[in-house]
């Protein structure tokens, strides 16, 4: 789609030789900024802000498919969903768009399973042998079963979630502890690094045929879980320490530092800081149940 700046204003006066930067705007917007009450400015068109003002003029009262499509398919869930809730809460202090992406698929219902390919003699799901393979299936399969059990008694005991084994297409599918709210951000994150992380490894049954063992995806999920919360405080822990030596004066607000304290906790305002011994002990756990199996 193109997109043309087609009018501006001169205030003061001005020729084509000599175009003032302030009163450009594009098609549909408004001559001044809603936020600010200012004249909209020629240097404000950036790629982003034409992008964004040209996709919320395609998209607006659009809604997603998948918001219909969970609800009225074959295979589709039985109770309500705050959508609104799940499509805000993407992106977290420790979950970034890559470590989300196949849960987002998945939401949107856009993951790749054997009944959406017309082409496929055989929609047996690759885990089990026994069902039909759909978006719904990969939570119900009871070769995956264990995992997300697994995936939910960690959020329960270690990131303060509600017990949610009785609602586990609610929980993994969309992070939800009941129609209206969202689970604690630390439990949707490790939802999401553990779809990932599984979804990797049930493709390669199909690719590698390499068989699906759900205590290392456990394990593998647990690892890239761990990544997120060390980024995540070495961020902080750089932030304070640029602070401490330069002239700038903002600091870590008290609240951030004490927005994980199940994970990790900091010292000397944010200068150095610790995994909980509750933390560490449940990825030395999922490690040693490798070791085992
Ligand atoms: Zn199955």
């Amino acid at each position: 789609m193109s997109y043309r700046v087609d009018s501006y204003s001169l205030s003061g006066g001005g020729s084509i030789d000599w175009v003032p930067n302030v009163g450009w705007r594009m098609k549909h917007q408004s001559t001044k900024v809603k936020a600010t009450g200012m004249s909209r400015k020629l240097s404000d068109l950036t790629i982003h802000g034409i992008t964004k003002h040209a996709t919320s003029r395609l998209t607006r009262k659009v809604k997603p498919n998948c918001i219909h499509n969970w609800k009225h398919t074959t295979h589709c869930v039985r109770f309500a969903i705050n959508f609104r809730a799940v499509f805000q809460s993407f992106g977290t202090d420790l979950s970034d768009p890559t470590e989300e992406r196949q849960w987002r698929k998945l939401v949107h219902r856009a993951i790749n399973v054997r009944n959406r390919n017309p082409k496929l003699d055989d929609w047996k799901c690759r885990l089990c042998g026994c069902e039909e393979e759909s978006m719904l299936h990969l939570i119900q399969c009871l070769q995956a079963k264990p995992l997300w059990y697994a995936v939910l008694l960690l959020c329960r005991d270690v990131l303060e979630a509600p017990d949610m084994r009785g609602s586990i297409e609610r929980a993994i599918i969309f992070n939800q502890a009941n129609p209206k709210d969202m689970l604690p951000t630390a439990a949707c994150a490790f939802i999401r690094h553990a779809f990932n992380t599984f979804y990797r490894d049930f493709a390669m049954v199909d690719t590698h045929h390499k068989p699906f063992d759900w205590q290392r995806t456990f394990n593998g999920a647990m690892l890239s879980y761990q990544r997120a919360v060390f980024a995540w405080a070495e961020s902080i822990k750089i932030f304070t320490t640029h602070r401490r030596y330069t002239k700038q004066t903002r600091q870590v607000p008290e609240d951030t530092l004490h927005r994980f304290p199940k994970l990790v906790t900091f010292t000397g305002n944010g200068l150095a800081y610790h995994l909980t011994s509750e933390f560490k002990k449940a990825v030395h756990d999922a490690a040693e149940a490798v070791k085992r199996s």
